[in-house]
C-alpha cells in the first residue's frame, strides 16, 4: 500500500468505527479527519507531515510539551519494573512518591490565624470526572458519619463544568451539555455564575459588591443544613467559557463555607498545575479547600490519572471497626497506576528544574498585552485570561453583546481558518480558547496569537 493509500485507508476506517467525543458525527464524516501521528514540544504533526502549534495543549492536559525526555524516561524505567498493580489492598512505589509530592505542593493558606484546613490525604482515580465523583461521595459520606443526615445536597454554580459522569453532570451548569440528562440527575442548589461580562443582575464589579456571592449567602442562609458541600472551579470556569472570577469571590466562597459549616470542593482539574500562573488557582486568594480535585495536567498529558486530596479531619471520620462499615467504598481498576504515577512525579520534578512558573510570568504579560489588542476587534466582546487560561468571546454585536447564533458556527469558522495556518485550537461555543503548553516559547506564542487574530478577523469580518 502506498503512503497516500494508507492515509486514505486510516481516514475511512476512522469514519467507519470511531464515535468521537463532543462531536457532531454528521459533520465529522463529511470531512477528512485530521490524524495526528507525532508531537514535539508544543507542536503536533499530522499524517501528511504538516506541523501545527498545539494551541489547546491537547485539550488542556499538556504542560511541559510533547516528548519530554524526563517523562518519556520515567515511563520507560517504570515499564521495566511493572506496568500495573492494584491499590486495593496493595501499594506501589510511584503512587507513594507522588502522594508525598502532591501533599507538599497542595495549596496552603498563608494566613497563620486561619481556620483553613490543610490537605494531607490523596485518593487516586483516573480522570477529572471520577476525581469529582470521589469528592462528592466523600463529602456526602462524611456528614453521614458525623450523624448529620440532612446534609445530602450540593451547591454548585451556573456555567460550571465538573465532568461528564452522572454525578459530575448533576453539579454542572452548562445547559447545552447538561439539560438533556436532567431526568437522570440529582437535584442541587445553583448559585449565579460570577460572569461579569454577562452579569445576570446587570451590575458591574466592584460597585456590585459581589451580588452573585450575596445570592450564594442567601441560599446558604436558607438551606445550609441540607448542603454537604459547595463545589467550584477556582478562579476560572473553564468549559463554561473561560469565565474569570472577580477578585475576592473565591475567598468569599471559602468564608461562606466556614460560616455555614459546609465543605468546599475545589475542582482544579483544569486550573491546576500552573495553568493560571500559580501551581494551583486557590493560591490566588490564599485559600485551601476541604477537597481538591486534580487531573488533566498531572501527568504532563501522557496518561490518565486523577487525585482527590482531602484533610485529616475528613479522613479521620471514616476510621472505625471493620464491621462499622465506615470504609469509603469506592475504587477503580486502574487506581494509582504505576506508569501514570511515574509520569506525574517526573512532571512535577520538571516544574522545579525548568522553573516553569517563573518563566511563565513574562509570557502571561505578553499574552495579556496582545489580548488588549484583540479586545479592539469589531466582534470581540471580551478577551479575558487568568494566566494561561484564555477565552476570547465573539459577539455578533459589540454594543448590545448579542451572541452569534449557534447556526453561525462562528467558533468553528475561526478554528478551521487557524488550522489552515498551522494552529490547532478548539472553541467553546462562541469563545475561542487559547491554552498552549506552559513551555511554549515567546516566539511560538506570538506566532499562535498572530494566527488566531487573523483567523478571528477572517471569520468575523472578511470571510462571512
Ligand atoms: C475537564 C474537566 C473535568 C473532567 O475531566 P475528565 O478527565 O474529562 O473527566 C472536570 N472538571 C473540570 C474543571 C474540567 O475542566
Amino acid at each position: 500500500m502506498s503512503y497516500t493509500e494508507e492515509i486514505r485507508n486510516l481516514q475511512e476506517t476512522d469514519k467507519k468505527f470511531i464515535w468521537h467525543p463532543f462531536t457532531q458525527m454528521k459533520d465529522w464524516v463529511a470531512e477528512k479527519p485530521l490524524i495526528i501521528i507525532e508531537g514535539r514540544d508544543c507542536f503536533l504533526k499530522d499524517i501528511h507531515g504538516k506541523w501545527y502549534i498545539d494551541g489547546v495543549s491537547s485539550l488542556w492536559v499538556n504542560v511541559h510539551g510533547h516528548r519530554r525526555k524526563e517523562v518519556d524516561d520515567a515511563i520507560r524505567q517504570q515499564l521495566d519494573k511493572i506496568a500495573h498493580s492494584t491499590l486495593l489492598g496493595l501499594s506501589n512505589a510511584p503512587s507513594i512518591k507522588l502522594a508525598e509530592k502532591l501533599i507538599e505542593l497542595s495549596p496552603k493558606s498563608s494566613d497563620i490565624d486561619t481556620q483553613y484546613p490543610s490537605l494531607t490525604k490523596v485518593f487516586y482515580s483516573d480522570n477529572g470526572s471520577t476525581s469529582v465523583e470521589v469528592a462528592l461521595k466523600m463529602a456526602f459520606q462524611y456528614w453521614k458519619h458525623k450523624g448529620i443526615k440532612e446534609k445530602k445536597s450540593f451547591l454548585s454554580l451556573k456555567n460550571a463544568y465538573h465532568g461528564d459522569t452522572i454525578g459530575a453532570v448533576s453539579v454542572g451548569g452548562i445547559d447545552i451539555f447538561h439539560e438533556i440528562f436532567e431526568p437522570l440527575l440529582f437535584k442541587t442548589f445553583k448559585s449565579p455564575s460570577p460572569y461579569c461580562y454577562r452579569c445576570e443582575f446587570g451590575e458591574t464589579y466592584p460597585e456590585c459588591s459581589l451580588h452573585c456571592l450575596a445570592v450564594m449567602q442567601d441560599i446558604l442562609n436558607q438551606d445550609a443544613d441540607k448542603i454537604a458541600a459547595v463545589i467550584v472551579e477556582p478562579m476560572v470556569q473553564g468549559a463554561g467559557g473561560m469565565i474569570v472570577y472577580p477578585d475576592f469571590y473565591l475567598k468569599g466562597v471559602r468564608e461562606l463555607c466556614d460560616k455555614y459549616n459546609i465543605l468546599l470542593i475545589a475542582d482544579e482539574v483544569a486550573t491546576g498545575f500552573g495553568r493560571t500562573g500559580k501551581m494551583f488557582a486557590c493560591e490566588h486568594e490564599q485559600i485551601s479547600p476541604d477537597l481538591l480535585c486534580l487531573s488533566k495536567g498531572i501527568t504532563n498529558g501522557y496518561l490518565p490519572l486523577a487525585a482527590t486530596i482531602t484533610t485529616e479531619e475528613i479522613f479521620n471520620v471514616f476510621l472505625g471497626e471493620y464491621s462499622e462499615l465506615k470504609t469509603f467504598f469506592h475504587g477503580h481498576s486502574y487506581t494509582g497506576n504505576p506508569l501514570a504515577c511515574s509520569a506525574a512525579v517526573a512532571c512535577l520534578d520538571i516544574f522545579e528544574k525548568d522553573e516553569t512558573l517563573k518563566n511563565l510570568q513574562p509570557k502571561i504579560s505578553l499574552l495579556q498585552k496582545r489580548l488588549n489588542d484583540f479586545s479592539k476587534l469589531k466582534h470581540v466582546g471580551e478577551a479575558r485570561n487568568k494566566g494561561f487560561m484564555t477565552g476570547i468571546e465573539l459577539v455578533k454585536d459589540k454594543d448590545t453583546k448579542e451572541p452569534y447564533p449557534l447556526e453561525a458556527k462562528i467558533g468553528w469558522k475561526v478554528i478551521h481558518k487557524a488550522r489552515e495556518m498551522g494552529v490547532i485550537i478548539r472553541p467553546l461555543g462562541n469563545v475561542i480558547v487559547i491554552m498552549p503548553p506552559l513551555c511554549i516559547s515567546e516566539e511560538n506564542l506570538i506566532q499562535l496569537l498572530d494566527v488566531i487574530e487573523k483567523s478571528i478577523i477572517f471569520a468575523t469580518e472578511e470571510g462571512k
